[in-house]
């Protein structure tokens, strides 16, 4: 599912990189070399200019955009399709999705894979039921450590899927303490607290 990384420049970037997206044509080769896949070095092959294949674009993809449906996907799969506090199962609303007579757009081809291989489609269709059905349970991507306060903004490591309640909850607690008087002063930082908006 997910390609192991073996471009060192991507650690450089997760540590030192504070956006929220990560441009994948900004990723450059390790200095001396050529021709070789920007996420896993392997040598590419015929029309191949940046990438040896889908799996190492979606591996990327999720490492540079974890709170989009690229992120999203693989954290739901990692977490069983769970929300990671409160433990809401939006694996019980796909299936119910997959009893409808009328199949969302893009879900078919998923249908027996979508527990362990990343869909876009799957994404997008369960975080616009989520929408539509039951707004407190809606998918967001948390950052575990708020990046104000140091958390990485690149990568899954510091990201999980969790319902908006959940979410709301969390930021709430997270906002109290010794930043409560800034966050007063200033308007607090809205990407933060928002998630997967768009
Ligand atoms: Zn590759
Ligand atoms: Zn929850």
């Amino acid at each position: 599912m997910l390609k192991k990384c073996e471009n060192p420049n991507i650690e450089i970037y997760t540590k030192t990189c504070k956006k929220r997206i990560f441009n994948l044509s900004s990723i450059r080769l390790p200095e001396g070399l050529k021709k070789k896949c920007v996420w896993c070095l392997s040598d590419l092959k015929g029309q191949q200019r940046r990438w040896c294949g889908t799996e190492c674009v979606e591996s990327a993809q999720a490492w540079g955009n974890p709170q989009k449906e690229w992120g999203l996907g693989i954290l739901l799969i990692r977490q069983n399709f769970k929300c990671n506090i409160c433990a809401f199962d939006w694996g019980a609303v796909i299936e119910a999705m997959y009893q409808k007579p009328k199949m969302p757009y893009g879900m078919s081809e998923c249908k027996n894979t979508w527990r362990t291989k990343f869909s876009y489609w799957l994404t997008v269709k369960l975080k616009d039921e989520m929408h539509m059905t039951d707004l407190p349970h809606r998918i967001e991507v948390d950052h575990i450590l708020a990046i104000s306060k140091g958390g990485q903004s690149l990568g899954l490591d510091n990201h999980q899927a969790v319902c908006y309640a959940c979410h709301k909850a969390k930021t709430k607690k997270d906002n109290s303490g010794p930043r409560k008087k800034i966050d007063k002063l200033n308007k607090p930082d809205q990407n933060d607290t928002e998630g997967n908006n768009d």
